[in-house]
């Protein structure tokens, strides 16, 4: 018992350590609780805010069609899948939502994932392994870095979107490895701006190696609401498009649509498909209800791309090309800071701090939705303008 409680204590010796450290560098992280109003309006310590953060660009989670599909659902079905899918988990509203995510994205398949996080942690150490080589972007998101370490392949980052940086890559490191893929976020998920797809897909013929891309942020609000594939003028070649239904789908679970083959090797061997129980039916019903409403309203669609247009005019910063805008202001402090006084202004808008983004490009991350009211984009601008551009810093990215 004595043994035990000495265990004990050091384990939270060393925690408060770890934690006292993050502290004092500005990088201890907090849950507050914020709870969403119907819109982009939260309560967060009794407050009312408008949010700036929010990845439900269409609002869909909040659609009266979406939340009616998630309860009937549960009404059928009960509350869970019961089980893995390959076990008893594959509840019919399966079949459906991976044929309407084949069918937007125009592949021949589909496979839903319990998060879009668990997709890239499956699907990459399915594809290659050792004596292989992955390429990927260095801003892409964790979750693709940690199933590109999983996967015990050979991996090297090129710098953000330097296709001659890619080009270089395979050069030299191609020949000696079996298969290659190449991964990045067709989206980034902090900075907005879209990967050079056509491009890399043109490296990837070249080199022999196959593309991969993570539509988080591109599904329901590029291309059309089909993605990052179809942004760039007529559809690139990504044999490989993943993302989740987290985000602008306004659910919850990831995808990768890709060939039959592909996808039948997927579901017999990604491990967090195999053994993870499947989404709950109410889940997987809103997502289908979702993308009905996003193959159907080109104007929604539309909607929040304009209103980070309207911030970035405001600006003067360049045009956005995502409904994602950040402000870099440096320091994680800083971004604090600023986070501060936007909230004082009713304004809700997180500061991201490493590591999520690298060290010393802190920075606030706007997000607009199709819900965003122009005479609130206008006023947020303002207030960036004059009270945290005039603190010194400058607009990056
Ligand atoms: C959010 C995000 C993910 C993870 O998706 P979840 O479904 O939330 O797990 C993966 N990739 C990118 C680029 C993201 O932004």
């Amino acid at each position: 018992m004595e043994a035990q409680a000495s265990t004990l204590e050091s384990l939270d010796r060393i925690t408060r350590n770890k934690l006292d450290d993050l502290e004092a560098k500005n990088l201890r992280r907090r849950l507050s609780t914020t709870d969403r109003l119907g819109g982009i309006d939260v309560l967060r310590d009794g407050r009312r805010l408008i949010s700036f953060c929010c990845n439900d660009y269409l609002n869909l989670s909040q659609h009266p069609d979406v939340k009616r599909a998630a309860i009937d659902a549960t009404r059928v079905y009960g509350t869970g899948a019961g089980a893995s899918r390959l076990v008893t988990g594959n509840h019919s509203l399966y079949r459906e939502l991976e044929a309407a995510l084949a069918r937007l994205k125009g592949s021949e398949d589909a496979c839903v994932f319990g998060s879009g996080y668990l997709t890239n942690l499956g699907v990459i150490p399915s594809l290659v392994g050792e004596g292989d080589l992955v390429v990927l972007d260095e801003l892409s998101h964790a979750c693709i870095h940690a199933g590109a370490a999983l996967s015990r392949a050979r991996v090297e980052c090129f710098r953000h979107n330097e296709t001659e940086h890619v080009e270089s890559i395979l050069a030299a490191w191609r020949g000696a490895h079996r298969r290659a893929l190449i991964v990045t976020d067709g989206v980034f998920s902090m900075d907005g701006d879209l990967a050079p797809v056509p491009k890399l897909a043109g490296i990837a013929e070249r080199f022999d190696a196959w593309l991969m891309t993570d539509d988080a942020h591109g599904i329901g609000v590029v291309g059309g609401g089909r993605g990052s594939t179809f942004a760039h003028g007529s559809p690139a070649h990504v044999p490989l498009q993943m993302g989740t239904l987290s985000k602008a789908v306004g659910s919850y679970g990831g995808y990768l649509c890709a060939s039959k083959p592909v996808v039948d090797l997927i579901r017999t061997r990604a491990r967090p498909f195999v053994y993870s129980t499947g989404l709950p039916p109410s889940a997987v019903a809103a997502s289908i209800a979702a993308l009905e409403l996003i193959e159907r309203d080109a104007e929604t669609v539309a909607r929040p791309l304009a209103k980070a247009r309207r911030f970035t005019a405001h600006l003067d910063l360049p045009e956005a090309q995502s409904c994602i805008v950040p402000i870099l202001v440096g320091e994680a402090e800083r971004a604090l800071e600023a986070s501060r006084v936007l909230e004082e202004r009713g304004y809700l808008v997180t500061a991201i701090r490493p590591p999520t983004v690298p060290a010393g490009t802190a920075r606030l991350r706007f997000t607009f939705t199709a819900s965003h009211r122009d005479d609130d984009v206008d006023r947020v601008a303002e207030i960036v303008r004059t009270e945290i551009f005039s603190g010194g810093c400058r607009p990056g990215s």
